[in-house]
């Protein structure tokens, strides 16, 4: 049996006839780029967030780094971000001018660890980005009452969680502004880039919209400088009809990773995901741990199990971030969880009798 790490193509094939239709719509009109389905589809989204807007654009990077631009953020300021991520949650913080400054995570969670949040807090912290790895919420609690205390806006980095929640509340509702992407792999995937920002905030949202706009709201006004980042007509009506399926879909998740739990739970040589209680989680990623990882990994690779690591480096420590004269001491639980995590097939699609397949060769591993 072979079992990929991800099949778009399932998906696909499961809601053909209606994405060939929408396709086809778009075509039709000859509008490519914002107008009405762009417009649906923000409405969509932050209706279902409950939040006052929604913005859409080009991809997640930019969400993130149009908001700390619109928020401020500039030379001289430092902005929190956690150790294990992938790089977009640091690199926009950089090219926003300012300086990122790396924060170890939860040993058990992988997500941010707040305790290790205020040691890092320094006259010039302006913002917290916080990511919401693998679809499982961070620790909101605890981080908005720090960022409360010494003033600074929180960024959520929802790339993962989608319609994750923390005390019933949506990922992304919490901080100040939730920022998603929809690259084809994430749990609500556009077929190209896309992504988006939901906020309460009026003038941060039309700030956000503008900058992303070459500065303007219409084409022979502008304001501000800004970038050229926008969500496509196609991709917008592409998730807008993948979207009445993500609560479907982040069901499947989740049997999924009850299923993996139900059958991984004896094997004492790996560690399964921890869940918070106030949390639910997304599963974008179903994360185990063992100190036979790399070994573990090449024998599934040879009974065509597909399997990932996220990430394979503490974020510090890679050649991008030398300049900050960060070591291994400094993200000791980062830097061991890179060496002993792997991320097993989760997506929605995937069927029992592949999960069983897995889970069998993961259990003779170890015999
Ligand atoms: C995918 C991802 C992003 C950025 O998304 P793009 O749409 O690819 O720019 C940001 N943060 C995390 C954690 C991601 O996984």
């Amino acid at each position: 049996m072979k079992v990929a790490f991800v099949d778009l193509l399932a998906q696909y094939k499961s809601i053909k006839p209606e994405i060939d239709n929408v396709i086809a719509s778009v075509f039709k009109e000859g509008n490519f780029i914002g107008g009405h389905f762009v417009k649906e589809f923000e409405l969509q989204f932050s209706a279902l967030h409950q939040t006052k807007h929604c913005v859409a654009m080009g991809n997640g990077t930019d969400a993130l780094y149009a908001t700390l631009k619109m928020l401020g953020i500039k030379a001289g300021d430092e902005v929190l971000t956690p150790a294990l991520s992938w790089i977009s949650s640091a690199e926009i913080i950089t090219q926003a001018g300012a300086t990122p400054v790396f924060v170890d995570v939860d040993p058990q969670t992988h997500t941010i660890n707040p305790k290790q949040i205020e040691q890092k807090v320094s006259r010039r912290t302006k913002a917290i980005v916080v990511v919401h790895l693998y679809g499982h919420m961070a620790d909101m609690q605890a981080i908005l009452k720090i960022a409360k205390k010494n003033n600074l806006k929180v960024i959520e980095d929802c790339a993962h969680a989608h319609f994750a929640e923390s005390q019933g509340k949506k990922a992304g509702t919490l901080g100040d502004v939730g920022c998603f992407s929809f690259y084809p792999t994430k749990n609500l995937g556009a077929y190209g880039d896309g992504g988006c920002i939901i906020t309460d905030d009026d003038e941060l949202a039309e700030k956000i919209r503008r900058f992303v706009n070459h500065g303007g709201l219409t084409k022979d006004e502008h304001l501000i400088e800004g970038i050229n980042s926008r969500l496509d007509s196609l991709q917008a009506a592409v998730l807008t009809t993948k979207l009445k399926y993500l609560s479907l879909w982040t069901k499947k998740r989740i049997q999924n990773a009850k299923r993996y739990e139900l059958l991984l739970k004896g094997v004492d040589e790996i560690a399964l995901p921890i869940i918070r209680s106030e949390t639910k989680h997304a599963f974008h990623l179903y994360v185990i741990k063992t100190k036979r990882r790399n070994e573990l990994k090449e024998y599934l690779k040879r009974n065509e199990i597909e399997t990932l690591i996220h990430y394979p480096a503490a974020l510090p420590l890679e050649p991008a971030y030398q300049y900050l004269n960060n070591s291994r001491k400094d993200f000791p639980v980062a830097s061991t969880l890179t060496e002993e995590i792997l991320s097993l097939p989760i997506y929605p699609e995937l069927s029992d009798d592949q999960i069983e397949y897995v889970c069998e060769k993961i259990k003779r591993f170890f015999l």
